[in-house]
């Protein structure tokens, strides 16, 4: 563990901004704990809290896993999407939070014929961020497909030529619907999750319990 952690009373939690910090923030509160730093206007990637013993690093969502995996933040929330793409190794993930709900989607430009393309056996040339997810959905179905790593304005790769369908997570399907594209098939329903280091989970179950149970009830409600 790093200095940073030698206090076994600290606890620190990785978020990312946006959506899952904002579901966030209730169940925290649940907990007792109120971030006293909005990250949205603060330039502080570590905010305090009103408990002292208690921090919240701010990370792109990709990488909250992998701050709970190594010991670099006790516990974290992360979407199942992330969580897929990570493979889950060191974390232990006990609660569905039922925050963030979205769902992993193929989506083509209106105008492609992807039943029939899907049905003659073309091979796709799929764009995405998520390329675990997408490999295993395409392998299961049958399907031949190149898939083309992106980082991010998956909706874009379309409209260019650069692939035939994305994989991305759709919430509304507003930005679909704004991009000339349409959703061709559902993969799975997502939501965030609360992870936990394995060695964390042991070393400071006193302090972590407690939130663990807080988390839990606030989000069945
Ligand atoms: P939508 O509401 O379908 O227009 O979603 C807008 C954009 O937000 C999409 O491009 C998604 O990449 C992203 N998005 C929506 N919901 C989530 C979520 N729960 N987690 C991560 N990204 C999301």
């Amino acid at each position: 563990m790093s200095a940073f952690q030698a206090d076994s009373q600290q606890l620190i939690l990785a978020l990312s901004k946006g959506r899952i910090f904002e579901d966030t923030l209730p169940l925290l509160e649940a907990a007792g704990i109120t971030v006293t730093e909005n990250p949205e206007t603060s330039r502080k990637l570590i905010l305090p809290t009103n408990d002292p013993n208690v921090r919240v690093l701010i990370v792109r969502a990709t990488d909250v896993p992998t701050y709970v995996q190594h010991g670099a933040a006790d516990f974290g929330v992360a979407g199942k999407d992330v969580l897929l793409e990570h493979g889950g190794e060191g974390l232990y993930q006990p609660i569905d939070l039922h925050i963030a709900e979205c769902r992993m989607s193929v989506a083509v430009r209106n105008g492609f014929d992807y039943e029939t393309a899907v049905r003659q056996g073309a091979r796709l040339r799929v764009a995405t961020k998520f390329v675990q997810t997408a490999r295993e959905h395409f392998a299961e179905k049958g399907v031949h497909v190149d898939l083309i790593k992106l980082y991010g304005s998956m909706e874009l790769a379309p409209l260019v030529g650069l692939s035939d369908a994305i994989v991305d997570v759709v919430s509304t399907g507003g930005t679909l619907r704004a991009n000339d594209l349409k959703e061709v098939e559902a993969i799975m329903d997502i939501s965030s999750r609360l992870i936990v280091n394995q060695a964390a989970l042991k070393l400071k179950r006193e302090r972590l319990q407690p939130i663990i149970e807080a988390f839990e009830r606030a989000s069945n409600k």
